[in-house]
């Protein structure tokens, strides 16, 4: 473990690694600053830089209403499609649309309203909050209200066993995220799907910490539905649109709750009554925003170029390597680790938590140039984009983040919070 101490650990480790050459695509202007929030929102691609311009001055400047028939209307399901391949899904079974909170919002109550009769959502107290907010909604909107069991977990670990005891016959959904957004625990899909099918109830995974750097097989764990999240690790741009995806044999048992034209099976009929389009695009429901959506591309097809099982190989090394990190130089200063040590078990963001994690934080960011995150109540996260995060990052972020303890960096900042951290 010492000799990863070494700063010439990290500059060995980034001249052996064969995906080094990725962080070229990047707009990277700032060589000082150490960008650890890659799970937040990932980092602008220079080809959606010069997309952007093309789409405003070109797409829309000069076609105009036409650019609807040269190509707008097919993007959902054209990104949709890419996005399949990073997740073990078939084109046609996922699609780009709103949020991820309303396509969770569309995709539970589907679920509930399939399993009419059963009284209960399951999920985990590590869900991310406005997957919980929404399932609340959701359960008083079914025909009749819900129950919504928020499983406990002990912080970093998913509850699985206490899950398999809570999942019965009177469970109607089992809704979860694949990565947990505050320690990153990541669920087994194959077994925790398995659990939900031998009560009869529908799983719907939220794939938002996961897709882009965790692998994935939807088919292979016979996952019926899932959504997820583009501006994290897929690099789509804030607020970009995300996805759903709904397994091939339940697209037509499921009913979108929130009609709308866009989901028609002729939208340009302009037909009074609605007539569900019969594939995935039903759970469509108004115009696109074709801006945001167009410029989540280049970032998926640069992953699907660098390829799934290889980014998870060197997010597996970069976040053990950060572990390592933490263990020689931080743990002895108060820090802990909020997340697996057991890297089969996390996905690509470590959780460190302190005392006094929200100056830390802020001290870091003003007086270190590294960019982290916090989240409640002790959690530094500290997310790892194996795309374009360098070893010598997570070094040289690691060495900063002990300075800012060892001088006192943080002892100037106030406790009290700001509101989008
Ligand atoms: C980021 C994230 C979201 C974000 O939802 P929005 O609707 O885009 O605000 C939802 N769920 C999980 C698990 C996330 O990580």
């Amino acid at each position: 473990m010492t000799e990863n101490t070494d700063p010439n650990y990290a500059v060995q480790l980034d001249a052996q690694d064969l995906l080094a050459h990725f962080r070229e695509q990047f707009v990277i202007d700032d060589p000082d600053l150490i960008y650890l929030d890659g799970n937040s929102l990932g980092r602008l691609l220079k080809k959606s830089s010069t997309l952007a311009q093309d789409l405003v001055e070109r797409q829309w400047g000069k076609q105009l209403i036409r650019g609807w028939n040269e190509g707008w209307i097919d993007l959902q399901a054209q990104i949709g499609g890419k996005i399949g391949q990073l997740i073990g899904a078939d084109a046609d079974e996922v699609i780009v649309a709103d949020s991820t909170s309303i396509n969770l919002f569309k995709l539970a109550l589907a679920a509930v309203k399939f399993n009419n009769g059963r009284s209960k959502i399951i999920t985990d107290d590590l869900n991310f909050p406005s997957d919980l907010y929404i399932l609340h909604g959701v359960a008083q909107l079914a025909e009749r209200p819900l129950q919504v069991q928020v499983v406990p977990s002990d912080g970093i670990y998913g509850p699985v066993e206490a899950l398999a005891a809570a999942i019965d016959n009177d469970t109607a959904l089992v809704a979860l995220s694949h990565t947990t957004f505050k320690s990153s625990y990541t669920y087994d899909l194959t077994a925790v799907t398995q659990l939900a099918h031998n009560a009869g109830a529908l799983m719907l995974w939220d794939m938002s910490h996961s897709v882009g750097s965790v692998p994935a097989d939807l088919h292979a764990a016979n996952v019926p539905l899932a959504v997820g999240c583009t501006y994290k690790y897929l690099n789509g741009g804030p607020g970009s649109p995300a996805f759903l995806y709904i397994q091939r044999e339940w697209q037509a048992r499921l009913g979108n709750p929130i009609t709308g034209w866009m989901g028609h099976a002729e939208m340009f009929a302009f037909d009074l009554d609605y007539q569900r389009d019969t594939g995935l695009r039903h759970f469509l429901t108004g115009t696109p925003p074709v801006l945001s959506t167009a410029l989540i591309e280049p970032g998926v097809d640069l992953l699907l170029a660098a390829g799934m099982d290889q980014l998870r190989a060197k997010s597996v090394q970069q976040s053990s390597y950060l572990i390592d990190l933490w263990h020689a130089w931080l743990e002895p200063l108060g820090f802990r680790l909020n997340s697996p040590e057991d890297a089969t078990q996390r996905g690509s963001h470590i959780s460190l938590g302190h005392d006094d994690g929200w100056r830390i934080s802020q001290a870091l960011i003003n007086e270190m140039h590294v960019i982290p995150d916090f989240r409640q109540p002790d959690n530094i996260r500290l997310g790892i984009a194996p795309i374009y995060t360098r070893f010598s990052d997570i070094y040289e972020g690691m060495r900063r983040l002990r300075q800012v303890v060892t001088d006192r960096l943080y002892e100037r900042y106030p406790a009290a919070q700001n509101t989008v951290t």
